[in-house]
């Protein structure tokens, strides 16, 4: 079977196409950058053709299905393509960001799956419409194959109502779904899941928390199974300090600065979303890599940017310890939580108190996936590598084989 895995942005598509065979082979990879520009940027890599040598090219690609357009043919491309005549492609995966209340698990589309994330849209204004946008593309382009829609909030329906509800006024969520619905939820249960095989004991006995640490940062405590509390929150803002984001602050602080910068909704959103955060401290950049030189080289606010990142993380693991009632491990993901050793280090030495006790050698080993604690370390921690894309397809192969079982 083979499934590609579409994940649009508001300029731009990046797709995995994948063989569902026993080692889900990547047959090829792309992204097409600044759709709706004048001259758009297009790179593919197929991993049989052309010694799987990444190529560039420039592309007219007006909107989503323009750039989609562009993918479908390279893929039958006589040079670089990996179909001879037609597109043989058994399901589309999409990666949706807000599915609301509405969906706790991976959906195949259907004309009422498309019109609640359209409903989304007032929530995810950022994100569900260029979503919609590819699952709108690919019905014309990939017509008649089954299309799945998998959403990053779907792991976290199963958190408590104790959890998930802000304390304003309970009519505004009865009015307009104010709550908490977390985000990164493919990732979180992806790497949970690969946690559960290493760790060798069954889902219903753990408590864990996962750190997803890329641009975008959200830590989940994940209770028995099932995802009991999460960072991210009605928007992915709330929580630790990201890239670019500021993360949990008083709300009143918010209307504060807006009064005395005179900034409207807009503006103060782009200050916190686009502006805040690892750059907005720092000075420096949003990359952490940047930053930690900047920090070495003796840039005090590089510095004190990495404190507060760290510090952060650090007081929401402890917070989760103590809301599921103990902690079995610790799971590192994304670009930082997979790559940043000493920012790992940071955050789990104060941890020691919890039964945890990190094994520099370990942590600073070559392995992608590793368990880095000491042999006698209660609590464990781990770095999984997540692969967000392959669990949408995953999860689209599952959401087809279920409609395709005898009722
Ligand atoms: P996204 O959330 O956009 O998918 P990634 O998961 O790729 O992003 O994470 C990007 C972040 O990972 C950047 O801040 C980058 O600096 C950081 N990163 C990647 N490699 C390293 C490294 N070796 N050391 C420190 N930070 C790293």
């Amino acid at each position: 079977m083979k499934v590609i895995v579409i994940n649009c942005g508001s300029s731009s598509l990046k797709f995995k196409l994948f063989d569902m065979n026993e080692s889900n082979e990547l047959l090829a990879e792309g992204l097409v950058e600044e759709i709706g520009k004048a001259l758009s940027k297009f790179t593919y890599r197929a991993s049989r053709v052309a010694s799987g040598e990444k190529v560039v090219r420039q592309i007219q690609a007006p909107d989503h299905t323009a750039a989609l357009g562009a993918v479908a043919k390279t893929l039958v491309d006589p040079e670089l393509g990996l179909f001879r005549g037609a597109i043989q492609v058994d399901a589309v995966g999409h990666r949706v960001v807000h599915g609301g209340d509405k969906f706790s698990r991976s959906e195949v589309i259907t004309r009422q799956v498309k019109d609640v994330i359209t409903d989304c849209c007032t929530i995810a204004p950022l994100h569900n419409p260029p979503n919609l946008a590819g699952i709108n593309a690919c019905e014309q382009i990939f017509a008649g194959v089954p299309q799945v829609a998998v959403f990053d909030t779907a792991f976290h329906q199963t958190m408590p109502e104790q959890v998930f509800l802000y304390g304003i006024p309970y009519e505004l969520y009865e009015r307009h779904h104010m709550r908490k619905y977390g985000f990164h939820g493919t990732s979180h249960e992806f790497v949970f899941r690969r946690a559960v095989e290493l760790l060798g004991r069954p889902a219903e006995e753990l408590k864990i928390v996962t750190c997803h640490l890329g641009n975008g940062c959200s830590i989940t405590a994940v209770k028995h199974g099932f995802s009991f509390d999460t960072s991210m929150g009605f928007t992915p803002l709330e929580g630790v300090v990201m890239g670019t984001r500021a993360g949990d602050m008083d709300p009143a602080a918010v209307l504060w600065l807006m009064e005395k910068e005179n900034l409207e909704p807009s503006a103060m959103s782009d200050l916190l979303n686009k502006k805040s955060g690892l750059k907005g401290i720092s000075g420096v950049g949003n990359d952490l890599r940047e930053v930690m030189q900047a920090a070495d080289q003796g840039n005090a606010r590089a510095r004190l940017a990495i404190e507060i990142f760290v510090y952060r993380i650090v007081k929401y693991v402890g917070a989760y310890a103590a809301a599921m009632g103990g902690l079995d491990a610790v799971v590192f993901t994304g670009g930082i939580g997979e790559n940043a050793t000493p920012i790992r280090a940071r955050i789990l030495e104060p941890l020691a108190f919890l039964g945890l006790s990190l094994d520099p050698e370990r942590n600073g080993s070559a392995a992608k996936e590793k368990e880095i604690n000491t042999p006698d370390s209660r609590v464990k921690a781990l770095v999984v590598p997540t692969n967000e894309e392959l669990s949408i397809a995953l999860q689209t192969k599952r959401a087809v084989a279920a409609t395709q079982q005898p009722r």
